[in-house]
């Protein structure tokens, strides 16, 4: 690990020389004159001075060398279709999109909201807002009213960008009636919503407000929109993270230091190079889409896959077919999709010829063990598990094979990202805690660059939210629990808000699921803390079986529950031991799939769940009610 920790210690002890160097991997319009600014703590200005322009990285740069190359790869699943945008065409859609904008009298710092399904039209809007220096504010399209109502009325867009319907599992999904309930909720509507008409849902459209993107395309297709050069701190984008905790917070991201940083872990992190092409099966309307399905692919010359659809249909070989199809080198998933396909026929997964494929790399939520071993041994590649949030825009801690390969580790992300001076802190004496101490995972600033800048509108907030934890200092906290072992390999614990006090011992609820997930008939599971009179709090689990039919066979149940709850004691202590373990067919999971272990908390003391808006499926909370 020498090579790897060296690359680290030069990113945050010799950082202005470091990211000097990074930074002329993009064009700059005129070059910035100081690295960072950092006088005004915890709030970074990198690359000052420099002007850039992440569309004209993206698209522009490239039309010399891979004008007739694939760019952008449309898959989609959901209504049989596929399109290969060529860098050229990819130019000549993004410019049409960008002279509609200011045909609509969108400029510089006005803000655009895109309410899209996983349509090329998202990433086209996304890179024209970033050519005119508009500000996009991406709504994940699962979304309903309320979410979206919420987010107009922070943001203010001038304009709308969506379309009439999504379609999920083959069925359509009507946008645009959310759409335009959203709207009468909001104080300031937008001055115009331009939509994609997909032929799924009829629209009732707005005189006057709404106009069809296919007339005002067709007359915009021969534009050349120039490319306004902006100063590399000005915003580029709104997005709001998952609202796991409850809380989506709208992440303000930069221009020129998320233009430099994610390029660099194209190559650092991802193992890519341009000409290859890369599949991050995320939604757009994630941190993960943003930056590695539209800019951090295309920034560095590689081609992207945007795929509309699901993992399992048609059937759950559809990932290693486009793999196949498109000569793919480097998957991006999470882990909840590989555990969904853990429970279909692993033949599968052996069916498709994945000699183009390099790696998988898993983010969003903890990989257990056995998940990671399993996908690696039965495709013979390394998975890579890398731990990240929205605000970060780029991993935190991962394996970075362009620096050194290193040896896996199942259960652990591995060692920190350059750039990311992480810590491990003692949240009552702000002391960073030595190596097997379980700690808060925590970032000494300034944030590298591509990192948020601030919270959309809220300096305030952006401290007070993320640079006041610690006693003493002014460090940014993760809100997850980590601990660092003797040889330097990092573990994620869980989050700060999951922790439970049963008798008096804390106890992190994601330590006990990985227990549970230990034993070979569970597929994943989610463990909370329930209110109980005696001990204060008590671990519940909730399992979800590879195979449902166990349960049916003669004492089935309780053979399974005694023998989880046996790991459990094994592993964890006799006082993590769960009053019950019940069986369920799904967990109840936002959007972006992660377990929602407040609503399975509520139904367990008997309170109503409250906002469900992210949620995946309601059905999975149903069957929680019904099995208590
Ligand atoms: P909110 O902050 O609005 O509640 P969120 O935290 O779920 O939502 P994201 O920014 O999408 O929003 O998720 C980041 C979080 O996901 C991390 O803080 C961590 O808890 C979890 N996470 C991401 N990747 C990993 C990983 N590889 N291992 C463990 N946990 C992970
Ligand atoms: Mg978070």
């Amino acid at each position: 690990m020498q090579k790897i920790r060296e690359f680290h210690r030069q990113s945050v002890q010799d950082r202005d020389a470091f990211w000097a160097r990074e930074a002329q991997r993009i064009h700059w319009e005129t070059p910035f004159t100081q690295v960072l600014d950092y006088s005004n703590p915890p709030f970074a200005r990198w690359f000052v001075g420099g002007r850039t322009n992440l569309c004209y990285n993206a698209v522009d740069r490239w039309l010399d060398t891979q004008a007739d190359q694939p760019a952008l790869i449309w898959v989609s699943t959901e209504v049989e279709q596929e399109i290969v945008y060529t860098r050229a065409e990819l130019s000549r859609e993004v410019n049409a999109a960008a002279a509609i904008l200011q045909q609509l009298g969108v400029e510089q710092g006005d803000r655009v909201l895109i309410y899209l399904p996983m349509i090329p039209q998202a990433a086209f809007f996304m890179l024209a807002c970033a050519r005119i220096g508009a500000i996009h504010s991406v709504v994940f399209g699962g979304f309903a009213s309320h979410n979206l109502a919420q987010r107009i009325d922070d943001a203010e867009p001038r304009v709308i960008i969506s379309t009439d319907a999504g379609s999920r599992g083959g069925r359509p999904i009507a946008y645009k009636p959310l759409l335009d309930q959203a709207i009468a909720q909001c104080a300031h509507g937008p001055e115009h919503v331009v939509l994609v008409n997909r032929g799924l849902a009829a629209m009732d459209l707005t005189a006057g407000r709404d106009l069809d993107y296919a007339t005002l395309r067709a007359r915009h297709l021969d534009a050349q929109v120039p490319v306004v050069w902006l100063e590399s701190s000005s915003p580029s984008y709104i997005l709001y993270t998952s609202g796991t905790t409850g809380n989506p917070k709208g992440v303000q991201r930069d221009v020129g230091g998320y233009a430099v940083a994610l390029c660099a872990s194209m190559e650092y992190v991802f193992g890519g190079k341009p000409g290859d092409v890369y599949f991050s099966s995320s939604d757009v309307g994630w941190v993960v889409g943003h930056s590695y399905v539209v800019y951090g692919p295309l920034l560095n010359g590689q081609a992207t896959v945007m795929y509309e659809g699901t993992p399992v249909r048609p059937d759950a070989a559809i990932l290693w077919r486009i793999i196949e199809t498109h000569r793919v080198n480097a998957l991006f998933s999470a882990p909840t999709a590989i555990r969904v396909l853990k429970k279909h026929d692993p033949a599968l997964l052996t069916r498709h010829d994945l000699s183009s494929l390099d790696r998988i790399y898993l983010a969003g939520e903890p990989l257990d063990e056995l998940t990671g071993q399993w996908l690696s041994e039965a495709l013979g590649k390394p998975v890579i598990d890398n731990y990240w949030q929205t605000e970060t825009g780029w991993p935190i801690l991962s394996a970075q094979p362009g620096v050194e390969e290193i040896p896996p580790r199942f259960g652990s992300p591995t060692v920190p990202v350059y750039g990311f001076d992480v810590r491990v802190v003692d949240e009552s004496t702000g002391q960073d805690c030595g190596p097997n101490r379980k700690g808060v995972v925590a970032i000494e600033p300034p944030l590298p660059p591509g990192a948020m800048s601030t919270i959309w509108g809220n300096d305030e907030r952006f401290v007070q939210t993320y640079f006041r934890s610690f006693p003493g200092r002014l460090t940014y906290s993760t809100s997850d629990w980590g601990l660092v072992d003797d040889d330097g390999y990092w573990f994620i614990l869980g989050r700060t808000d999951d922790v439970i006090n049963v008798a008096g011992h804390r106890l992190g609820t994601r330590e006990i699921e990985e227990s549970v997930n230990t034993h070979p008939a569970v597929a994943e599971s989610a463990v909370v803390g329930v209110a109980d009179q005696l001990k204060g709090q008590e671990a519940m689990a909730f399992a979800v079986l590879r195979n449902p039919a166990l349960l049916d066979e003669a004492g089935g149940r309780d053979r399974l529950e005694a023998e989880i709850k046996r790991v459990i004691e094994q592993r964890n202590g006799a006082v993590a031991r769960p009053a019950r373990i019940m069986f369920v067919n799904s967990l109840p999971k936002t959007r972006s799939g992660k377990v929602l272990r407040r609503a399975i908390v509520a139904l367990c003391e008997g309170r109503d769940p409250g906002d469900l808006t992210t949620i995946e499926d309601p059905g999975a909370l149903d069957q929680i009610r019904s099995v208590l």
